[in-house]
């Protein structure tokens, strides 16, 4: 069997306590199929150093080897927080209004992406399999073919790809997209995703597009482009969901709601979230029936991300704003409508969390994929299930039909949906439920890591 060698920007070192299932998510499944194949795991170490010296600091834990560099300041102001978040990140998810075109930006990419390739070409033997993650490291496949790897490489998107339209908005666009049909094989999260892809191959490049098969003939290169939907854990997130920590969480939860329901949004304070959006969409709730006022308690968990990038700033003061508004307008000396949860939380108290909300709402304007969403599934008690109130514009909707899908731009629909949340009978929770746990189930990280990786070494 080939070796794996994992490339993504940050590498999650395993726990050093190395218990089996001790590490959850991606990162745990990544982990197994290395620890399957023997393989390497090389990313940014996520320091800072003042020359870029090409060092890489080898670790070995629990049959996994970690391969990181250091950057310097200007690579990470200009890849990290310039092109990659501030570039590519907001043009993807179809914020061209927040997309900053600097020239530094995309140099600063170039420059990384180069330096990844050249630390990590060395450690490539020839029948080792190569999997590169996500939007930092476009490019890379390009650069490691430059260094003349034969091998197979793959590459997944785990956010979306914008319609062709949006997409050449982005200066080089053309030379970006054809670096990567320098890999053998494209994983994107959706269909919907893949498509705008195979889209610009077709309209752009004059590529010639089976999209039944998703293969791209270009220039003499095959390569595959096929949509696998990324799962969670499942059987790590019931083990936490298990734990004392869990338990303590949900009681929290319940003690401090007592009979009002509990609803719950659990974000990374990101734009893509649809969080001031969803705050409107509540607002309009407690405008439309404001005697329910004392039904509700909405509670969003939202750890800070990106601090050193503007748009995050404006973001947080405008949800602290909005949020501020509703409590000043809506309390009682008992009572406040909304908790804002400015910190982050273990797996285990959200599973509690997740359980102990009886309404869980996930309305990103736009997401790859949203794991908040599976886990607030495969947290609920089934015999008394909560009503996921999903996006349609997370790629989780496309597989789970049967939550309630909102427009989450729409207040009103927002508000409505809502309403039908609270007042909807069990019978009717434990149908969409029983069939939204199935999905989430099977399509799990596991699965999802296999099916790459078997389309990948089938190349
Ligand atoms: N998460 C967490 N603690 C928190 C908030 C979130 O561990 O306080 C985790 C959450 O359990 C989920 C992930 O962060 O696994 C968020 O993934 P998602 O796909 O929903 O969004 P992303 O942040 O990747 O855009």
């Amino acid at each position: 069997m080939s070796r794996l060698v994992v490339i993504s920007n940050r590498v999650a070192v395993p726990k050093a306590r190395g218990a089996a299932g001790a590490q959850g998510g991606l990162a745990g499944a990544l982990n197994a199929a290395l620890k399957k194949n023997g393989g390497t795991w090389f990313g940014w170490s996520g320091q800072e150093i003042d020359e870029f010296t090409g060092n890489i600091n080898m670790q070995r834990h629990d049959g996994v080897t970690t391969a990181t560099i250091d950057l310097e300041q200007q690579d990470v102001d200009e890849y990290y927080n310039g092109y990659a978040n501030s570039t590519l990140w907001p043009l993807f998810h179809y914020r061209i209004d927040l997309t900053e075109y600097e020239r530094e930006f995309g140099r600063g990419y170039e420059r990384v992406n180069q330096r990844f390739a050249d630390s990590v070409a060395p450690l490539i033997e020839p029948s080792d399999m190569v999997w590169v993650h996500d939007y930092h490291l476009i490019p890379l496949g390009e650069r490691l073919r430059a260094h003349g790897l034969k091998n197979r490489i793959g590459f997944f998107l785990h956010i979306p790809w914008p319609p062709t339209r949006l997409f050449v908005s982005l200066p080089y666009h053309e030379r970006l997209v054809r670096t990567m049909l320098a890999y053998d094989l494209l994983g994107f999260q959706t269909t919907e995703w893949l498509e705008s892809f195979l889209h610009y191959c077709r309209k752009e490049l004059g590529a010639q597009v089976d999209e039944q098969t998703g293969t791209i003939d270009f220039e003499g290169r095959t390569v595959i482009a096929r949509a696998y939907p990324i799962g969670i854990d499942f059987d790590h997130l019931s083990a936490e969901a298990a734990t004392e920590e869990a338990k303590q969480a949900e009681q929290r939860i319940l003690v401090s709601t007592r009979d009002r329901t509990a609803m719950l949004g659990v974000d990374r304070l990101d734009y893509t979230k649809g969080l001031p959006e969803r705050i409107d969409g509540i607002g309009r709730f407690f405008d439309q029936y404001p005697d329910r006022v004392r039904d509700l308690v909405y509670i969003q968990i939202a750890p800070p991300s990106r601090e050193d990038v503007e748009s995050y700033q404006n973001i947080r003061a405008l949800l602290e704003q909005k949020t501020g508004q509703i409590n000043g307008a809506r309390s009682e000396v008992d009572l406040v409508p909304i908790r804002y949860v400015n910190k982050g939380h273990s797996l285990a108290e959200l599973c509690g969390f997740y359980r102990g909300c009886k309404i869980g709402l996930v309305t990103p304007l736009r997401d790859g994929m949203n794991l908040v969403a599976k886990e607030y599934v495969a947290a609920q008690d089934p015999a008394d299930p909560g009503v996921l109130i999903l996006s349609r514009f997370a790629g989780a909707a496309q597989q789970l039909e049967d939550a309630v899908l909102v427009n989450p731009h729409s207040p009103d629909d927002l508000s409505h949906a809502i309403k039908s949340a609270l007042d909807m009978p069990l019978a009717e929770r434990k149908a969409r439920w029983g069939k939204l746990i199935v999905s989430v189930m099977d399509e799990n990280v596991q699965a999802w890591t296999e099916n790459f990786c078997r389309d990948l070494a089938s190349q």
